[in-house]
């Protein structure tokens, strides 16, 4: 279960900074590797499974300063296929249902969903996909892009579903733009074309060069996808001109085929192939999971892979001692960047694919991020390859290494490793910890090695060397100054923030929230006992221990007492829980629409005072509340004899009084 609840908490990281900030920091084939490896562990045992688990969750949170847009249909997400194995199960499937069925084939577009409404003609309102019950309203900026069309062909009231994207020119041009203007480059076409959609000012997207594809008809009255294309073409919009019909599985084989080999010479980026069944009524009857239809799904193409060879493996510390291989390769360009490193991930992988020193190994990157080392050549061995071995001591300090139960990787657990101290430094001062603009990783580990920063109530210090550091080279009294300020400002941020930066082990962002709702102070956090913390809902017993443990340490007592007297804030400054107990740690499930009130407002009540809501009815649900004109999930309740409150009895809880 450890492993479980560290690949949740690793991949909700991801999807965040992917989807929310549209700042990925792994490639997308890592990305599918773990989630591979959470629906492998959650399918063994579906007694674990979390309700906030990435596998049931669509896209990412909605940014707050864009108008909410909630969809009349849920936007979904797509099951991911990798071969052809999985293929021809997936058509298995629905065989097994539809005997005889035909598929469309499209490309999938790699850019973002969009959701387009039309009134009477006009183009109304278009909103991202979000979490795929709301999405953001992006209206002003669509109404740049010149593909879509302001009024269709005729006077419809239509909802039509697409990707925007970026093409591969006007992604090489707003690149070099970004490079002569020395600002930050996009990392690809998707990132960028995410970034710029999703902007307050439609100035920037209009210059951006957007594309646009639309491929769905959520309430079609046609009898299949494909004439719902066709009708959706007629109307005014582009529809990608590649889409197939295919009459079976080997069809669509075949056409994977013929786009894995012609991919590169499209004008804009594809990621893999959709399939979708054609008959409407067979979609329906088909249905969906909690987050992807069951009558599509997405065949991902692998990466890209490059060969080289691998001249060295050395071994780097993280911020919580974990030792990671890496391999020190021959330079070689893989899409677009020279590689000279690649993760190995850790000594398992590393025995498991035979990797040995002078070794030629494929490497890949899907998304300009860290690349990773796929597998050997073993025909280019002449005898002369080194076996790989597994390092006993901390490269930095000498520590005996200790790999922890159940655990793969090897960690360093001396927390005075200074490999250790500059990575626990650079969390602190990062963006979603304290946020401290101007102390980026090199700079920490130059102040780290020149010893200005060791530890981080030293952070706050550093004004006492204003003098020194203007004379450093890079630096100048601008920038001391912004940076001392930004260092100042940080002292005001929530002690949420705070609690993730201290990086306590399992302590994650939003886990450091939970806990400050229920402990609006450090002393209180300090004070409480591991049986107390396990009682919250979300807080079990082995991160409870984890906390006790960090706060019995004198050493951290210690900094904390520091940070205290350098007047770092040590309170919650968002909003605490309402004790009720007809919502404390019960779960519910909402249907229908109540009179006056939104989805959205009803689980913010109930998330205030210490309630949890989803998406789906279970088992584990206490109660479903259920409005006016409710869905499946009323039947299911009933099914399930899961407790039902109706407007009536949810409004006399929350003392509303109707007029
Ligand atoms: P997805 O990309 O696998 O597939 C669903 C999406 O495909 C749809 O929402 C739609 O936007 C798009 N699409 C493009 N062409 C389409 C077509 N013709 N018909 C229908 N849909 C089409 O699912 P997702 O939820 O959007 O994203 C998950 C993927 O994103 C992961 O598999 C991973 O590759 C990537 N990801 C990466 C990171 C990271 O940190 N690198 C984090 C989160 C997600």
């Amino acid at each position: 279960m450890d492993r479980m609840n560290e690949l949740i908490e690793l991949l909700n990281k991801y999807a965040y900074e992917y989807y929310t900030l549209d700042r990925p920091s792994v490639d997308d084939a890592e990305y599918d590797r773990l989630m591979q490896e959470l629906i492998r562990i959650e399918s063994s045992h579906p007694e674990w499974v979390r309700e906030d688990s990435p596998t049931r969750k669509i896209g990412g949170e909605v940014i707050s300063e864009f108008v909410k847009v909630t969809h009349d249909v849920p936007m979904f997400s797509l099951g991911n296929v990798f071969n052809e194995e999985e293929i021809r199960d997936f058509d298995n499937k629905i065989s097994k249902v539809f005997p005889k069925h035909e598929y469309v084939c499209e490309l999938k577009i790699d850019g973002l969903a969009v959701s387009l409404e039309y009134k009477k003609g006009v183009l109304f309102r278009a909103a991202t996909r979000g979490d795929g019950t709301v999405g953001e309203d992006i209206t002003h900026n669509v109404k740049t892009i010149k593909s879509i069309p302001q009024k269709l062909t005729e006077d419809v009231d239509i909802t039509i579903r697409g990707e925007v994207y970026m093409p591969k020119k006007s992604f090489e041009r707003l690149n070099k733009y970004q490079e002569e203007h020395g600002e930050a480059k996009f990392q690809n076409p998707r990132n960028a074309a995410a970034g710029s959609i999703r902007q307050l000012d439609s100035g920037i997207a209009s210059k951006r060069g957007l594309d646009a594809f639309l491929y769905h008809y959520p309430l079609t009255p046609f009898k299949t996808h494909y004439k719902s294309l066709m009708y959706m073409k007629k109307l005014g919009f582009v529809v990608n001109p590649n889409i197939k019909l295919c009459k079976n599985v080997n069809e669509v084989l075949s056409y994977i085929s013929e786009w894995t080999e012609k991919r590169s010479s499209l004008p804009y980026e594809i990621d893999g192939i959709v399939i979708k069944v054609n008959d409407i009524a067979m979609q329906q009857e088909l249905g969906y999971t909690a987050k992807v239809p069951k009558w599509a799904t997405a065949y991902k193409f692998p990466p890209e892979h490059v060969l080289t060879r691998l001249t060295d493996i050395i071994f780097t510390v993280g911020r919580t001692g974990q030792i990671t291989p890496n391999a020190v390769l021959e330079p070689v360009r893989v899409m677009g960047s020279t590689i000279s490193r690649a993760t190995l991930h850790n000594r398992d992988f590393c025995i498991e694919k035979d990797i040995r020193i002078g070794d030629y190994v494929y490497i890949f990157k899907a998304g300009d991020v860290i690349p990773a080392v796929d597998r050997v050549e073993f025909s280019r061995r002449n005898g002369t390859e080194r076996e790989f071995e597994m390092i006993k001591y901390c490269p930095m300090c000498g520590t005996e290494l200790k790999q922890k139960p159940g655990m793969v990787d090897f960690f360093c657990e001396n927390v005075h490793c200074p490999a250790r101290k500059i990575e626990s430094l650079i969390h602190y001062v990062s963006r979603d910890a304290m946020n401290i603009d101007g102390l980026g990783e090199r700079i920490m580990e130059d102040f780290y090695n020149y010893g200005f920063i060791r530890k981080i109530s030293d952070i706050y210090k550093l004004n006492s060397k204003r003098e020194e550091l203007i004379e450093l080279e890079g630096f100048g009294i601008k920038s001391v100054d912004t940076m001392l300020k930004n260092i100042e400002d940080s002292k005001k941020n929530s002690l949420d923030r705070l609690l993730f930066a201290l990086g306590i082990n399992g302590i994650g962002a939003k886990t450091a929230k939970i806990l400050c709702k229920y402990y609006s102070d450090i002393d209180s956090l300090m004070n409480a006992s591991a049986e107390e913390l396990a009682s919250i809902h979300d807080i079990g017993p082995v991160l409870s221990e984890n906390i006790v443990a960090y706060f019995n340490n004198e050493g951290h007592v210690e900094e904390i007492n520091e940070l205290k007297s350098l007047g770092i804030n040590m309170t919650y400054t968002g909003k605490q829980i309402i004790e009720d107990e007809n919502f404390k740690d019960k779960k519910f499930v909402i249907t229908g629409s109540f009179d006056n009130l939104t989805r959205d407002e009803i689980k913010a009540y109930i998330e205030e005072r210490g309630g949890l809501t989803s998406d789906s009815v279970s088992k584990k649900t206490d109660v479903v509340l259920v409005g006016e004109a409710p869905g499946s999930k009323r039947d299911k309740a009933i099914e399930l004899n899961i407790p039902i409150w109706n407007q009536d009895k949810l409004f006399e809880i929350m003392g509303i009084v109707e007029k």
